[in-house]
């Protein structure tokens, strides 16, 4: 409409008539420059809309999954039922157990840049456990009417320290691939088309850190009642974590957040359709609201009239800059809690998650000189060993190496003094470097 008014014929005369050629030239210029200012700030929001593509690929999967697309909608009738307060809806679990969930994480690079370290992933898993549990030190930012609906997870997640297959691990795969934008392609997950197959996708949250499309920064499938081939969660290297590739404003590991808010089944505050008050995200406790919210709003701001607070516009379902995604209400918790239960329980009996690694049965391995500052050797039982790791006090994988026979030799020079555990399929034993 805004363009109609400009290109209008009769306001090019009125505006000869009032202030002559000059004037009209001015104008002519001043229309290009509005133009050009117009078509920038389409891209941009056409580009902002691409924050998260959950919605797009969870319809994709949809179309081309037809069991899957059953429980999805299965799920979302479950939803709208908790969301009623329906009696019907079982919460014989409740309440609901401390849940640790195994993460895997991809690393899918085409640049050595996306090749991202280990303390990028750790900055990542540090953010999602703060967030879960409500322990952010910004809460304190959201507006009072809302930060009293703030809501605490049960659930904690740890990047898994045993693979499919029993064997130790620092839960990341590293994978070069040709494919440009392949997170965009639905083929990460297939091997044979340069991407990386998933682990057991019951028992491990998989996500690929994969190069996306445009500004795209990731997006989850939904759950539904059996679990769709490209369950998990794609994230671009420039959004995932706090420190390395990202890129401000969305460098403080908050997309992340909102992608296993999706995971857990929770939908954007806005629902499905970005242009109606009608829409819902099946929680009673976030206002409803028009459209998604970019960067950071100012308290209150409104877009249906029938809210009382506005716009829950700092919330971790909506899209605002990652310094003003603040936390998940009660009833989001209550919903994904849910999910989890009914759509994600054999999360519950993944192996993927050892814990601290125990010193119980350290007489099984004789590791000496302990302390050491370069050579080790480490004496087991009667059989062949196989793999030995050592891994530091923060779980960090520090060296692997295969050994057969009854005598493993180390040679650890590049490790920094301090505590570390050498760990085999036998036991686990302390070891200090000095
Ligand atoms: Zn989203």
């Amino acid at each position: 409409m805004y363009a109609w008014v400009l290109d209008n014929p009769l306001n090019r005369d009125v505006n000869k008539q009032i202030c002559g050629q000059k004037c009209y030239i001015h104008t002519s210029v001043m229309k290009r420059i509005l133009y050009i200012l117009m078509l920038v700030m389409t891209v941009q929001v056409l580009l902002a809309q691409e924050r998260c593509m959950t919605m797009r690929e969870s319809e994709v999967e949809m179309a081309n999954d037809t069991v899957y697309a059953r429980g999805v909608m299965k799920l979302q009738q479950l939803a709208e039922a908790f969301a009623a307060g329906d009696s019907a809806v079982d919460r014989n679990d409740w309440p609901f157990p401390t849940l640790t969930v195994p993460i895997v994480v991809h690393v899918l690079y085409r640049t050595e840049q996306q090749n991202i370290s280990m303390e990028q992933i750790h900055s990542q898993i540090e953010v999602l456990n703060r967030d879960f549990a409500g322990l952010n030190a910004d809460l304190n930012k959201v507006p009072e009417p809302f930060r009293r609906l703030a809501g605490v997870s049960n659930i904690q997640f740890q990047l898994a320290d045993r693979d499919p297959d029993g064997r130790f691990t620092n839960g990341v795969t590293r994978t070069k691939t040709a494919v440009e934008n392949i997170g965009s392609q639905s083929i990460y997950h297939r091997p044979e088309r340069g991407g990386v197959a998933p682990w057991p996708q019951p028992h491990y949250l998989n996500v690929w850190v994969c190069e996306l499309e445009g500004d795209a920064l990731g997006f989850a499938i939904l759950p539904g009642a059996q679990i769709s081939e490209r369950d998990g969660i794609v994230m671009s290297p420039t959004a995932f974590g706090t420190i390395g590739t990202t890129n401000p404003p969305y460098d403080q590991g908050r997309t992340f957040v909102h992608e296993v808010g999706h995971y857990f089944g929770l939908r954007h505050l806005w629902g499905s359709d970005d242009a109606s008050c009608n829409s819902t995200d099946y929680v009673s406790d976030t206002p409803v609201q028009l459209k998604e919210n970019f960067g950071c709003k100012n308290f209150p701001s409104f877009s249906c009239s029938n809210e009382e607070f506005g716009d829950m516009f700092m919330n971790y379902m909506d899209y605002g800059n990652d310094t003003c995604m603040l936390f998940f209400t009660q009833q989001q918790v209550a919903l994904m809690h849910l999910v989890l239960m009914k759509n994600r329980k054999t999360l519950f009996h993944s192996a993927g998650v050892t814990g601290t690694p125990t010193v119980s049965n350290e007489r099984q391995l004789h590791v000496y000189p302990n302390p050491s500052s370069s050579e080790v050797f480490i004496e087991f039982g009667s059989t062949a060993l196989g793999w030995v790791e050592v891994v530091d006090m923060k779980g960090i994988l520090v060296h692997r190496s295969y050994h057969e026979g009854q005598r493993a030799k180390l040679t650890l020079d590049e490790l920094a003094p301090g505590l570390y555990f050498v760990r085999t399929t036998f036991g686990v034993s302390r070891l200090s470097m000095l």
